[in-house]
């Protein structure tokens, strides 16, 4: 059974449509990789997942929980809070607290979000941060981690609610090409566990390698979608060769 089916998703910000219609079918365990120019819609599409932006219009189901969005209607906010905790989301960078050690940042949300008791909270803090390779810099604040740790906290922290869903939005487009290769592991190592993501990234060998399927948006319509030797092997729109010429 799909996990995540969502339908005719629209999203307009004053008159600027900026998603025209999306349909989204993925199954529990599968990666979904997203590409696409820069202003195409990509975030927006994310942040609309994670209710971070309310959607024009369409549905979206994750999990047992589920909207029908529709231009004016309220939505209730025990069913965005029910469908937000689905999802755990990683952002490009710098969205960490930065008051907040890696420790306590990984445990927030937990104990917000869950009312998880705090000892439990920072049980399963400590053991995602040893999974993402930070055991030993719990007690850092962001300003005292390097680019790649800050996002492997970043990863940590999204996992902490225990969500059904994974959303990562370009996770590496600001670091140093150094330490895109650490945080990409880390992600690597999440698809292979078969942790259900959505992946929006330029990092196209990456993406060819992690993905089961690719999906090309581009001005808020999806161009194309297929598996990753597909589109990149044999591409059936113009559009997506243009796009992977210019990129690769
Ligand atoms: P991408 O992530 O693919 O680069 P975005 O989803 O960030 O694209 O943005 C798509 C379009 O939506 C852009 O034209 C952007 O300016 C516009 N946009 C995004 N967020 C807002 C907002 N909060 N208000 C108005 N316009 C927005
Ligand atoms: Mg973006």
């Amino acid at each position: 059974m799909a996990m995540i089916e969502v339908r005719g998703l629209t999203k307009t910000f004053g008159e600027v449509a900026v998603l025209k219609g999306i349909d989204l079918t993925l199954e529990r365990g599968s990666v979904l990789v997203i590409i696409g120019p820069s202003g195409s819609g990509k975030s927006t599409l994310l942040r609309c997942l994670n209710v971070l932006e309310t959607p024009s219009s369409g549905t979206i189901a994750i999990g047992n929980a589920g909207i029908a969005f529709a231009g004016g209607t309220r939505v209730r906010q025990a069913d965005v809070l029910q469908l937000r905790r689905q999802s755990g989301m990683v952002f490009q960078a710098y969205h960490l607290f930065p008051h907040m050690t890696a420790l306590q940042n990984v445990m927030e949300g937990q104990i917000t979000s869950l009312r998880r008791p705090k000892e439990e909270a920072r049980e399963r803090a400590m053991r995602l941060l040893a999974k993402v390779g930070l055991e030993t810099r719990a007690d850092s604040y962001p300003h005292q981690l390097s680019g790649g740790q800050q996002q492997r906290v970043g990863i940590a922290r999204a996992m902490s609610i225990d969500p059904q869903l994974l959303l990562f939005d370009e996770p590496t487009s600001a670091l140093d090409p150094e330490l895109v290769r650490e945080v990409l592991k880390v992600i690597r190592e999440l698809a292979q566990e078969g942790r259900t993501m959505i992946v929006v990234t330029h990092e196209m060998k990456f993406a060819r390698e992690v993905a089961d399927r690719i999906i090309l948006i581009d001005e808020g319509v999806i161009v194309e979608e297929g598996p990753p030797e597909q589109l990149f092997g044999s591409p059936k729109q113009e559009r997506t060769r243009q796009f992977l010429s210019r990129i690769m």
